[in-house]
């Protein structure tokens, strides 16, 4: 029997979507299942916005992936016709002896990335939005900002559509299976046929991939947006993308500009980025819990007291951890027909236009010229 699809993608969140964009934009005859919505409230894309920053001192290699990455997202806008990709400058705070600020600076002088660095008179003078502790520096990024990830999520799914591609919400994959000759999966009511599978479901990775042997910590992540007494100040031609890790073990913070249109979501977002609490992705408590508040407004009265207002809106989002904290992008050890992307651990979502064009390259060619051998499997063989 002659395959139904060339390619199913299981989870169209931030990976998958735009997995299913690239295939069906190459000519593949793509089914996309999605258990929520399309596009998905709950999905680990959701709060609007997202950091991108170029400066990785994670992995050398996820710069060349994030320059990739960058030229993709200006292409979707343009595609759509808005401007997904914000440059509004990052800039990073802590101790100079701090992972953050030194990690930041080896990465920029490494890869030769445009970047200023500041001692604390200057902050002061430049970001007087801060107030931080005498012995903080700074080393902003030029080309860092955000991205609209809900707005690209949706371009993703739309463009994918108008590409024909078959995608379908409030579909929840149960099982799947994979042989010499095809793939088979499974919903409640349906089974579907193809000659390659990719998954890509998030938090969910675990209940889609239970043989993988890769634990994988799902943790609860509250985002914040409150209203400054003066947001004047907070606009992104005065204030940047920002992250401020003491380097006391009290915890890493970001936040974002005020966006002129109320895309970002109205008023100033932050949240903390570390330490959070473990979880399950279908039991979290995604509403408000004693404490959600004071993790937001902690970083407002330690270093942005200027900017401590009222709470206007919160919302919980589900960080994927893999072991390392490094993303996992594979094919399956056991089908080749089979590829996976998961594990993103709370930075992925910047690589997720790249990572649809790796994940086409593997369900299509079975190989990519992309630097992804850092995120393989066999790292975790022991
Ligand atoms: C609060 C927060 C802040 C973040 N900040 C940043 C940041 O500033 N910069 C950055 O780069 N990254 C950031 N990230 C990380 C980034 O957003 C994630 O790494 C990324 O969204 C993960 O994409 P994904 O495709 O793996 O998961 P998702 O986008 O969640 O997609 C998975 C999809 O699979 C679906 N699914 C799961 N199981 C099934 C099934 N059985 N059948 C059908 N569908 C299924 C789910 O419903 C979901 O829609 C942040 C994440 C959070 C939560």
């Amino acid at each position: 029997m002659a395959d139904a699809f060339d390619v199913i993608v299981v989870g169209v969140g931030s990976m998958g979507a735009a997995a299913c964009h690239e295939l069906s934009r190459r000519g593949a005859r793509v089914l996309g299942l999605e258990q929520g919505s399309l596009p998905n409230p709950n999905a680990s894309f959701a709060g609007a916005t997202r950091a991108i920053r170029l400066s990785y001192a994670e992995h050398p290699d996820y710069v060349p992936l994030l320059r990739g990455a960058y030229e993709r997202w200006e292409t979707l806008g343009e595609e759509c016709g808005r401007r997904l990709l914000q440059l509004t400058g990052a800039l990073y705070l802590g101790p100079p002896e701090g992972e953050l600020v030194s990690g930041a600076r080896r990465s920029a002088e490494e890869h030769n990335l445009a970047h200023s660095l500041h001692d604390h008179a200057d902050l002061a003078i430049n970001w007087p939005q801060f107030q931080l502790p005498e012995n903080f520096v700074g080393l902003h990024e030029t080309r860092a900002g955000y991205l609209l990830s809900e707005q690209a999520v949706a371009a993703y799914i739309e463009g994918a559509l108008r590409s024909g591609a078959d995608l379908r919400g409030h579909q929840a994959v149960q099982n799947w299976s994979a042989d010499e000759s095809g793939v088979t999966v499974k919903t409640e009511n349906a089974e579907f046929h193809a000659g390659h599978l990719v998954i890509t479901a998030g938090a969910w990775t675990g209940q889609v991939l239970s043989d993988l042997g890769v634990p994988l910590k799902i943790t609860r992540q509250v985002l914040g947006w409150v209203w400054p007494p003066a947001p004047e100040d907070f606009t992104a031609d005065k204030f940047p993308v920002w992250v401020v890790d003491g380097n006391d073990g009290a915890g890493v913070h970001y936040g974002f500009p005020i966006t002129p249109d109320g895309s970002g979501g109205v008023g100033l977002k932050l949240a903390l980025h570390w330490p959070s609490t473990e979880t399950n992705a279908d039991t979290v408590e995604r509403g408000a819990l004693a404490g959600d508040e004071d993790e937001i407004r902690d970083a407002l009265r330690r270093f942005i007291p200027t900017g401590d207002g009222p709470l206007l809106s919160q919302r919980v989002c589900l960080y994927t951890n893999s072991p390392d904290g490094h993303f996992i992008v594979d094919r399956h050890p056991e089908h080749s027909r089979v590829s996976l992307a998961c594990g993103f651990s709370g930075h992925g979502f910047k690589f997720a236009s790249i990572m649809g064009e790796v994940l086409a390259d593997l369900a299509t060619a079975g190989k990519t010229d992309w630097p992804i051998g850092f995120l393989g499997l066999s790292r975790f063989d022991s």
